[in-house]
């Protein structure tokens, strides 16, 4: 069952419009994208021939500040794909009430086919055919799905070649070396972790009790299964692309980390008390904590039903349906959306934005000590907005987010 993230943004909005009594001529003006550019990307190949991908870059919203939001490798990329993750970040930068609209963008291509010079080679001209489309106080991109700090120093190289100058501030995700900022690389995680606090704390549980189910083992899922696994709760089950693995006594993540690190899958790794488990079968295993860290559309009609744990918390963008949110809700399982969730990355990329532009930097204690603060400020109003109004987490965030969008456009008016 193909699922278009397109259909569930648009989806998403009609039911906040009708929550918020929208007027139907704003909620037109927020299921559109400003601007979508698809581009073709040839590479010369380490064979010597010639092949073309084709790349894109949207940005949903600037009415709030420059667009922000990640670029994507991943073979299923495609334009409806990058319109969605675009929307969800305008919902995001203006739930944290950043200074920033919201854009993605994204090159349909499995790196995994790549060798490091066709990977650079696609990477530089994909930012140069896109170069008239960020910048600083325009754009600016940063780290998605099988992307890195080394992918937004060639991004940042080339824009700064093309402009003849140094402009760190073009992208952030960067290695720390060349403007980028300490905790970036975590931030995301971390964001999850402060969240997950809370939740735990409103709901009276105890987190290093909870045991705990991760999808997706890269940036997002291994950090948030490795600050959890430090908290002292069990971690019952990790996947990646290839599968999973399960230990009903917990899983040993640092290890796990360590091979994945070296470029190997989680299927091949060897502990005679550790299970397979597939992708679908590790989403509806028993557990008290599941965080989706991998891809949109993971919780479906399908599945939601036989999914058992008190809390899922959203590490990845758009990892549930409206269908299967309505499902979880009936079940009182607690969903935590990806734009509150997830929002530790775009927060401290924001400040690294702020510490290129200002050419001054901070320690890692003050990003984390502003991450928190941002970030479970924003929690507590999203709390508050659900039990006033005994809506989900995800209609409260929404609303909150959308309020801030809506009366933007009412103070800038229409051009002309
Ligand atoms: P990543 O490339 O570092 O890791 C992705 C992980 O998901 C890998 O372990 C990969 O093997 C796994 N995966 C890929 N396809 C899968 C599939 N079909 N089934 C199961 N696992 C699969 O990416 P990331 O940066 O960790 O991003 C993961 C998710 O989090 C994405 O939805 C992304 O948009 C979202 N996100 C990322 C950030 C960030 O700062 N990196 C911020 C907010 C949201």
């Amino acid at each position: 069952m193909e699922i278009n993230p397109f259909e569930v943004v648009k989806k998403q909005i009609d039911i906040v419009a009708k929550e918020m009594g929208l007027n139907p001529n704003i909620v037109q003006f927020l299921k559109r994208v400003e601007r979508s550019l698809i581009v073709s990307i040839p590479v010369l190949m380490d064979n010597g021939n010639l092949k073309i991908f084709e790349g894109y870059r949207v940005q949903s919203s600037t009415i709030r500040g420059p667009g922000k939001g990640g670029v994507r490798f991943a073979p299923h990329v495609n334009l409806d794909e990058i319109k969605a993750l675009a929307i969800w970040m305008t919902w995001k930068t203006s739930l944290l009430n950043l200074p920033l609209g919201g854009a993605k963008g994204g090159i349909c291509v499995d790196p995994r086919d790549l060798s490091k010079g066709e990977l650079e080679r696609l990477t530089r001209r994909y930012t140069t055919e896109i170069i008239n489309m960020i910048g600083p106080d325009i754009d600016i991109p940063a780290p998605d799905l099988n992307t890195n700090a080394q992918i937004m120093a060639w991004m940042m190289d080339t824009y700064s070649m093309n402009k003849g100058r140094s402009i760190p501030g073009v992208v952030t995700g960067k290695p720390i070396e060349i403007g980028g900022s300490v905790g970036r690389e975590s931030a995301t995680g971390m964001g999850l972790y402060f969240v997950l606090q809370a939740m735990c704390e409103k709901l009276g549980l105890e987190l290093k009790s909870q045991t705990i189910i991760v999808q997706g083992f890269g940036n997002v899922g291994g950090t948030i299964a490795s600050l959890l696994s430090r908290e002292g709760c069990k971690i019952l089950a990790v996947s990646d692309i290839s599968g999973g693995l399960y230990s009903s006594d917990g899983l040993n993540i640092e290890e796990l980390l360590n091979w994945t690190r070296q470029g190997n899958y989680l299927k091949d790794f060897k502990n005679e008390r550790y299970e397979f488990i597939t992708n679908l079968k590790l989403l509806t295993t028993k557990c008290d904590i599941l965080v989706p860290a991998a891809l949109e559309n993971q919780i479906t009609q399908v599945n939601a039903n036989s999914i058992e744990c008190k809390i899922v918390l959203e590490g990845a963008n758009g990892p549930t349906t409206p269908k299967a949110d309505k499902i979880l809700n009936k079940k009182s399982i607690h969903v935590v959306p990806d734009i509150l969730a997830n929002s530790g990355g775009v927060c401290v990329s924001y400040f690294e934005y702020v510490q290129d532009i200002r050419a001054y930097f901070w320690d890692l204690n003050r990003i984390n000590k502003e991450l928190k603060r941002i970030i479970l400020g924003a929690f507590e109003e999203v709390y508050k907005v659900s039990k006033e109004k005994n809506i989900s987490l995800r209609t409260a965030a929404y609303m909150i987010a959308v309020a801030r969008v809506v009366r933007a456009i009412e103070l800038r008016g229409v051009f002309p």
